[in-house]
């Protein structure tokens, strides 16, 4: 079995990504520096579900499965020696590295978010890089990057895993093959940070023959996996505020509450899923199929479906009856997008993908009613922009 270091362990995908391991029988230890907790009160937001504290959470899960989990309260961007420590006492066979600040409207809600997440995510990832370097560790990397590297103008063809076959015209008229990165195409500063963590991966698997693999994943829907929900304080984050809250689960949520179900524009923006149960599935199939140093980065999509926003708006609607309402966008996007992606390499592995018609909507849409009385009102509307003049506003706020 592994030894794994999951940075970002508390998150979202973290926690359940932690027990999932922790249940095939690997050994875990999480460093997170719970930043994630602090952005919450920061907005005057909270996890729709109830979530124990960190210490509580691993210690339910010692009692329900018998199995320890180490955390260290760790920020990687800036505690290098503490970051160094860790690893060298680890050793990790692997390192799932979901440790950044996520969010695009939060990336873009002030001068001072959009340094942060610069700072925070582009120099994490590269202490990661430099501490594994200098202590001569050989782990594999597994990276989640987000389907936003690819942006969302390739309508007419399938976005493929990463790399792209191109011809290029040599002097003598010859057309000369090459592989490149797709190239990139951010859409916010958050998702600049994970082009730049790509240019960092790639350097680093030329130069250190480290082993990387790098997730484009999807939206995540959905709360609970098979490991979160075999105890109350095991349960899993659900975001729902106008920053944080993932579409798909802040239109369940939204239906729960007797709310409007918030479009942005048109809706006509087409986008890649996963739900949550995928993400830790997929993240242990990656674990087991590292690639071999000298073989660059591997890139696969951590997808499982794409839907236009319009059309989910409309799904949640009919199955609940919540109301569909057409808001101002306050992000800078193409309005309307046709979107068709690879996961060819995930479903060789034999994913079985979880999709909307799979039931789990329905066990989403209980937990929001389940917790409705928690919800913050205040927190629903999206309240981010791409328009700079207002953000800079709220810096002066
Ligand atoms: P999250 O915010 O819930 O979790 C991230 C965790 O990392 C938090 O617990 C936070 O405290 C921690 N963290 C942040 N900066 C850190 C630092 N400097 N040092 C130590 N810990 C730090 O986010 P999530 O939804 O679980 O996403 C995890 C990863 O997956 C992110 O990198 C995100 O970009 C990627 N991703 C998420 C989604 C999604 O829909 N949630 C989609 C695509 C990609």
């Amino acid at each position: 079995m592994a030894r794994i270091i999951i940075i970002g362990g508390d998150g979202f995908c973290g926690w359940p990504t932690a027990l999932h391991l922790s249940a095939k029988g690997h050994d875990i230890t999480i460093v997170d520096n719970l930043s994630r907790r602090a952005i919450d009160r920061e907005l005057g937001a909270d996890s729709l579900t109830p979530i124990a504290d960190i210490t509580t959470r691993c210690k339910a899960w010692r009692e329900v499965s018998g199995r320890p989990i180490t955390f260290h309260n760790l920020d990687i961007a800036t505690d290098y020696e503490g970051l160094r420590m860790v690893l060298d006492g680890v050793e990790p066979d692997a390192i799932v590295h979901f440790g950044e600040q996520r969010a695009a409207p939060y990336s873009m809600r002030s001068p001072r978010a959009k340094r942060y997440t610069v700072d925070n995510n582009v120099s994490g990832t590269h202490n990661l890089l430099v501490a594994i370097t200098e202590l001569e560790l050989d782990p594999h990397i597994v990276h989640l990057g987000t389907m936003g590297v690819y942006g969302y103008d390739g309508d007419g063809l399938e976005l493929p895993e990463g790399y792209l076959e191109v011809f290029v015209k040599g002097h003598e008229g010859q057309m000369i093959p090459r592989e490149i990165l797709y190239p990139v195409n951010p859409g916010s500063v958050y998702h600049m940070t994970k082009c730049l963590d790509q240019l960092a991966f790639q350097y680093y698997a030329k130069n250190d023959g480290l082993r990387v693999t790098d997730l484009h994943q999807g939206i995540v829907w959905g709360t609970q996996t098979d490991e979160t929900r075999q105890d109350d304080r095991l349960i899993n984050r659900f975001d729902y505020d106008g920053d944080y809250g993932t579409v798909l689960n802040r239109f369940l949520m939204q239906a729960a509450v007797g709310h409007p179900l918030t479009v942005h524009g048109t809706g006509g923006q087409t986008r890649a899923f996963i739900n949550i149960q995928d993400t830790v599935r997929c993240i242990s199939m990656a674990i087991e199929n590292p690639p071999k140093s000298g073989d660059g980065v591997r890139i696969r999509n951590q997808m499982t479906e794409t839907h236009c926003i319009r059309d989910l708006a409309i799904l949640v609607s009919k199955a609940t009856g919540a109301k569909v309402q057409y808001v101002d966008n306050p992000r800078n996007e193409a309005a309307e997008n046709g979107l068709t992606v690879s996961n060819k390499s995930f479903i060789d592995l034999g994913l079985d993908p979880i999709t909307l018609e799979n039931g789990l909507l329905d066990e989403t849409l209980e937990i929001s009613r389940k917790y409705a009385d928690r919800v913050i009102m205040d927190c629903i509307p999206a309240r981010s922009t791409w328009t700079p003049a207002q953000a800079n506003k709220k810096d002066a706020a």
